[in-house]
């Protein structure tokens, strides 16, 4: 069942509601679709070619909305396996429990979990999603190659982070030894992906980030060591930060700091970093964040499924700082559909913040352009504008939907409305809520076997 290859091919959208997300916004109107790129975005119908129509593919849009597709700023696919594991619990405790699993991981598993993790998040509407993998034991395979795999299979855009753990517990960190590496040979490697598999281009398929876990795992010879291996070749950096209390009173133990002030001392804020979470933040680490352009990447079930807080979105917003949205990894927000947490986001802002905090359109455009901002792709993707990359998702209204009129209130507030198309640099994913480039089914059960195989641990 393959999609359709990308090429010089010309696809036209028309009648749909059209969210363009850089302002403008057509109740009936058309998006031109030739190759990979978008080429026209308007009211009305699609102007005809010179040349003529012929082979032009026509989707009739009546009772539907178009967005960008939506963009993933986190996750760890490789959880798919260790889903519901530890459904209770604090961050450090949910952690201690699954490192222990987790350290039975090969690329086998990697492989069926990225597989089901990708083919789930194209459903919800993914056309870009990072990957953060930062547990490597000795022996089991190429576990980075069998994500990025999974990737080309399903078809999205992928930005694997090549994480590192390099302080188990005998140094003061959280992960027990043996799932750590040593400070230089994770560096060795995530230098050898960057030149394997990074590519920069305008509508690259796949970028390589710079990605040490968190300041309870990673030593500071491995932080700044990052940052540098990044800055030297020109990819950007993420990691996990400020996300509990408890780092909170861990980083102030050990290095007489609060998070952010830890980063901000190592060069660790800046235009080419985003962070996962940012819950716990001070008035400075919001301006700072703001002034370095710093991204967050806000993952709203995975924190209150963890109890760890709510995030100070509405306040990174106001100033300036990029934010997108991410599902975080399946073992701590589990089968998280992304477009679902354009309403999760909205919802904990408002329970926070009062009932006009985080609109459903400025939601929307935190999980599209705010995404792209986290990852530097805004000139790319991110909004439905000519010259950008044809990644669009187009979702069915009607029926239950027909009760409410602005069809970004329908798509928001409530369910997600099913994916009528899904296109990733103008090459269909899904189309009528299948999956067209791999089939559902087979990845739902590799999903399942990589699940198995890791709670047995048979093959360690
Ligand atoms: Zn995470």
């Amino acid at each position: 069942m393959p999609g359709d290859a990308p090429g010089a091919r010309r696809l036209v959208i028309e009648n749909a509601h059209v969210v363009t997300v850089s302002g403008a916004e057509f109740p009936s109107g058309h998006i031109v679709v030739e190759g990979d790129r978008i080429t026209a975005v308007g009211p009305g119908p699609a102007a005809e070619p010179a040349g003529g129509a012929e082979g032009t593919e026509r989707i009739d849009g009546s009772g539907c909305l178009a967005t960008p597709g939506l963009v993933n700023t986190h996750h760890h696919l490789y959880q798919w396996a260790a889903q519901g594991v530890i459904p209770d619990g604090t961050l450090f405790e949910w952690l201690v429990a699954s490192y222990p699993l987790w350290a039975r991981m090969d690329a086998e598993v990697v492989a069926g979990a990225a597989t089901a993790g990708l083919a789930w998040l194209a459903a919800s509407g993914c056309t870009t999603s990072t990957d953060h993998h930062y547990v490597f034991p000795k022996g089991r395979g190429d576990l980075f190659e069998a994500e990025v795999e999974a990737a080309r299979r399903v078809g999205l855009r992928f930005h694997p982070c090549r994480g590192s753990m390099d302080r188990g517990r005998s140094a003061g960190g959280l992960p027990p030894d043996d799932v750590v590496e040593r400070a230089g040979d994770a560096l060795r490697a995530t230098e050898d992906v960057i030149r394997k598999y990074h590519d920069p281009s305008f509508g690259s398929m796949l970028r390589v980030a710079v990605a040490p876990c968190s300041p309870f795992s990673v030593s500071e010879e491995l932080m700044t060591g990052s940052a540098e291996l990044a800055r030297a070749h020109g990819v950007r950096l993420h990691t996990h930060i400020a996300e509990t209390a408890d780092e909170e009173e861990h980083c102030r133990e050990q290095f007489g700091v609060l998070p952010v002030e830890y980063l901000d001392r190592l060069g660790w804020l800046g235009p080419d970093v985003w962070l996962a979470h940012c819950v716990h933040l001070t008035d400075k680490d919001v301006r700072r964040f703001g002034e370095t352009g710093t991204g967050t990447a806000h993952c709203p079930s995975s924190n209150g499924r963890l109890g760890a807080g709510i995030a100070r979105v509405c306040d990174l917003l106001a100033a300036g700082a990029p934010v997108g949205l991410g599902v975080d990894g399946a073992a701590s927000s589990e089968m998280t559909p992304l477009a679902g947490e354009i309403r999760m986001a909205m919802l904990m802002q408002r329970a926070r913040y009062g009932p006009r905090a985080l609109t459903a359109r400025r939601a929307l455009e935190m999980a599209t352009l705010g995404g792209a901002r986290c990852l530097g792709r805004q000139d790319e993707i991110g909004s439905l504008e000519p010259g950008k990359l044809a990644d669009v998702a187009l979702w069915r209204l009607g029926g239950f939907y027909d009760a409410i009129d602005d069809p970004v209130v329908a798509f928001a507030y409530g369910a997600t409305p099913p994916l009528e198309r899904l296109l990733v640099g103008g090459r269909t994913v899904v189309a009528g809520g299948e999956l067209r480039t791999v089939s559902g089914q087979a990845a739902a059960e590799a999903g399942a076997r990589a699940h198995r195989r890791l709670l047995t641990g048979d093959h360690v």
